[in-house]
């Protein structure tokens, strides 16, 4: 079958020809319908080779829809032709955190060497991908394969970020979204279903900030050095009760500290990985700052049941597997708006 894989360090992903999968005993096969393109596979592919986490060749590809193509021995419950998303942070399944449906949070995969499809492991960019256990399938019901496969990951991670900040979020409180792309347009649309709250958006270029207002941004502000005055001055002296850090990088981190009212959650969603001094006197008073990572296998479900009803609709343009580098690289411009999704098959 044919996969796109990274296959040198700091060399744009290829087009290969790699072995058809087959499922093992307890596995499932899936003919992949749509796969994702996420800005955390232009982070790993610059990585340096010093501590390059995994193993090369790697599929790239952590959001999948598919259909059941074939079921290993022992596989009950699904059935060939299922359509069906792939939840991605797969865990152990048995430890505290895999109990509740924290697989992201799996206090067991590092030992046990587990890693997600596409991080570590073949991904779902590929006409076939190898699924280890059932659980971690959740029906389409209906869904669009291509609107719903950005959810997997783009929807799945602000849900899970935004659902944590909601009591912070009532009448009359200020969100503020930071780098509207592929995460950052669907969480303008959890806010806008899932709260009341006036939701600015902040973006570096007029085309992202456009699609920011089409998806339910209040206002929007350009992310330059005086973003935090633009903001103080829409919201007043009150701040924002939550800000989400789609970026992460020092000027988003400063401008997110900078805009937050007291009492308000900083959550860091991007992994630019510039870090956020916290401390008396150093962000308003009892701020909380947290950096998640993904969301539990249940939020993934209440994030489709929430595209079921209308609530969240991804801004999708889609590529053939041949056309995943060039997908890679508009990414890497700056030039995609809303999500790439590759299809495989298609
Ligand atoms: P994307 O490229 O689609 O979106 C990023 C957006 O940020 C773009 O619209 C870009 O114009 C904007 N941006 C860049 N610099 C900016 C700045 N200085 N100020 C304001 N906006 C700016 O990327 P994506 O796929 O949505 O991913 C967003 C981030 O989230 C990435 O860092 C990605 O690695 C990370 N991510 C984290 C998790 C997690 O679990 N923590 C999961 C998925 C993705
Ligand atoms: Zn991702
Ligand atoms: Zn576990």
């Amino acid at each position: 079958m044919k996969a796109l894989q990274y296959r040198t360090i700091g060399s744009p992903p290829e087009v290969v020809t790699v072995p058809d999968p087959e499922p093992g005993p307890g596995q499932v096969l899936l003919k992949v319908t749509a796969a994702g393109v996420c800005h955390s596979d232009i982070a790993v592919m610059e990585w340096p080779a010093e501590g390059f986490p995994y193993e090369l060749p790697l599929t790239l590809g952590h959001e999948g829809v598919g259909t059941v193509a074939a079921l290993g021995d022992g596989v009950t419950g699904l059935a060939e032709g299922d359509a069906v998303a792939v939840y991605g942070p797969w865990g152990c399944g048995t430890c505290a955190k895999c109990a509740e449906g924290k697989e992201n949070y799996c206090l067991r995969a590092d030992e046990l060497g587990i890693h997600p499809p596409g991080l570590g492991r073949p991904g779902s960019m590929a006409e076939y991908l190898l699924i280890d256990d059932p659980r971690h399938l959740v029906p389409l019901d209906g869904l669009d394969p291509v609107a719903a496969v950005p959810l997997t990951d783009a929807g799945l991670t602000p849900y899970h970020a935004i659902k944590k900040s909601l009591p912070k979020l009532g009448p009359g409180s200020t969100a503020v979204v930071i780098g509207t792309g592929g995460l950052g347009h669907v969480a303008i649309q959890l806010l806008r279903a899932l709260t009341s709250a006036r939701v600015i958006a902040l973006d570096v270029s007029e085309d992202k900030l456009r699609l920011a207002r089409e998806v339910g941004a209040h206002e929007t502000v350009l992310s330059d050095a005086g973003a935090v005055e633009a903001v103080r001055e829409i919201t007043g002296p009150i701040g924002a009760q939550a800000v989400f850090d789609f970026v992460g990088v020092a000027p988003t981190v400063k401008t997110a500290a900078g805009v937050a009212g007291v009492e308000a959650d900083v959550t860091l969603v991007g992994i630019g990985g510039a870090p956020l001094p916290v401390g008396f006197g150093l962000t308003p008073f009892e701020v909380s700052v947290s950096a998640p990572y993904w969301g539990s296998r249940s939020e993934l479900m209440e994030v489709l049941a929430l595209a079921r009803a209308g609530a969240v609709s991804v801004h999708t343009e889609t590529y053939s597997l041949d056309d995943a580098p060039l997908a890679y690289q508009r990414l890497h411009d700056g030039k995609v708006n809303g999500r790439a999704v590759i299809l495989p098959n298609g």
